[in-house]
């Protein structure tokens, strides 16, 4: 196969409802999109998806588009299939470190575009099991005010959601009140908290737990990115699983906390991992350690992203504690596929709804942007 054009542009997408998070303020999506074309038959066209995070790895959407521009050539000339493909990541690990965003952006749109030339889906070009019947997905809950936060759990409540996850602003009364709101909403709810990089010492943190009242069975982020010292110190007061998300971009960082399995819990988000196939190596390094995962996603991701997450929650199997995700048109205006890949009644997503199952690459209808 021979890469006819490469474009990359920004994706925007407006939201039904402005997200809030910890560290960014975002009424829209803000992504990179990358349509590779190639010629079989007819034109084929695969399609791709990055979420560049300043607060994640440091990319923006500029300097994922510039990263793009810059190794175009070098990719265009030298992936001609898997196996090429595969060396070109190899080969480029540490280019990928850096920016890893910009990189899945093109790894998906070409792992899409080899599925649809060799007649296969995704699994099957990456000689993985198929999908299971049916995924199920936790709740995220923004950093709203408590008004917009209580109308949140009721509606992902009367879903049928009952795994929650929350982010804590800090702020002792608000959080406190977020809690009660869902220990309150007559369901039974399992609870974990996204701190978002919010404390520099372990004492401060251990503290605001003891005020809070132990809610959660496991807590995001709680320090510094990478500071693994001081949560292993979280982790080994209080019994609660810390979750590595920010601290957990590249292969070192898995290394770096292997030793001590039992304490935490990985978020693999294919965007920030730099694409498919190293998520999937890194799943298989996690599962040889003993480490649990949750197969997370980036606000705002499109279906493509969603899609890509169900492979690797396929193959984590049951090392899976959560997924996140999966929001398609439940926040975003419009989705660049139709149907929109999203989780339904009681935040499942079952993939034989969508035509992919028997599709070719991604297996998404995916019209002109
Ligand atoms: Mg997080």
């Amino acid at each position: 196969m021979r890469i006819e054009r490469l474009e990359a542009t920004p994706l925007e997408i407006p939201f039904k409802v402005s997200f809030k998070h910890t560290s960014a303020d975002r009424a829209k999506t803000a992504s990179v999109w990358v349509e590779a074309h190639a010629t079989h038959g007819g034109i084929i066209v695969g399609y791709g998806e990055g979420c560049p995070r300043e607060y994640v790895t440091g990319e923006s959407l500029k300097s994922a588009l510039d990263w793009i521009a810059r190794n175009k050539s070098s990719i265009v000339n030298e992936v001609t299939g898997l196996e090429s493909l595969k060396e070109w990541v190899a080969k480029q690990e540490q280019t990928i470190d850096k920016d890893p965003a910009a990189w899945c952006a093109v790894e998906l749109a070409l792992l899409d575009l080899l599925g649809k030339s060799q007649g296969q889906s995704l699994e099957a070009l990456l000689s993985l099991p198929s999908l299971p019947s049916a995924f199920q997905y936790s709740a995220v809950l923004g950093d709203s005010d408590l008004a917009g936060f209580s109308k949140q759990v009721l509606k992902y409540v009367s879903v049928g959601f009952g795994d929650f996850k929350i982010k804590l602003s800090g702020d002792l009364e608000k959080d406190s009140a977020k809690i009660a709101c869902l220990n309150s909403a007559g369901v039974p709810v399992k609870i974990r908290g996204d701190a978002n990089n919010l404390w520099r010492e372990p004492s401060e943190v251990i503290a605001y737990l003891d005020r809070l009242g132990h809610p959660f069975w496991a807590l995001e982020e709680p320090l510094a990115p990478r500071d693994f010292a001081g949560m292993s110190k979280i982790a080994a007061h209080t019994g609660i699983k810390i979750i590595l998300d920010e601290s957990f971009t590249r292969a070192q960082d898995l290394r770096d906390i292997e030793d001590t399995p039992d304490l935490w819990l990985l978020n693999l988000r294919v965007s920030k991992l730099g694409g498919l196939m190293r998520s999937l190596d890194l799943l298989k390094h996690a599962r040889s350690s003993g480490i649990k995962v949750i197969i997370g996603a980036h606000v705002g991701e499109t279906s493509v992203l969603s899609r890509a997450g169900l492979t690797l929650a396929a193959v984590a199997d049951d090392s899976r504690v959560a997924m996140e995700g999966a929001f398609g048109t439940h926040l975003l205006e419009h989705d660049v596929c139709d149907p929109s890949l999203m989780f339904g009644k009681g935040g499942r997503l079952c993939p034989e709804e969508w035509y992919f199952k028997t599709g070719t690459g991604c297996g998404l209808n995916i019209g002109e942007k």
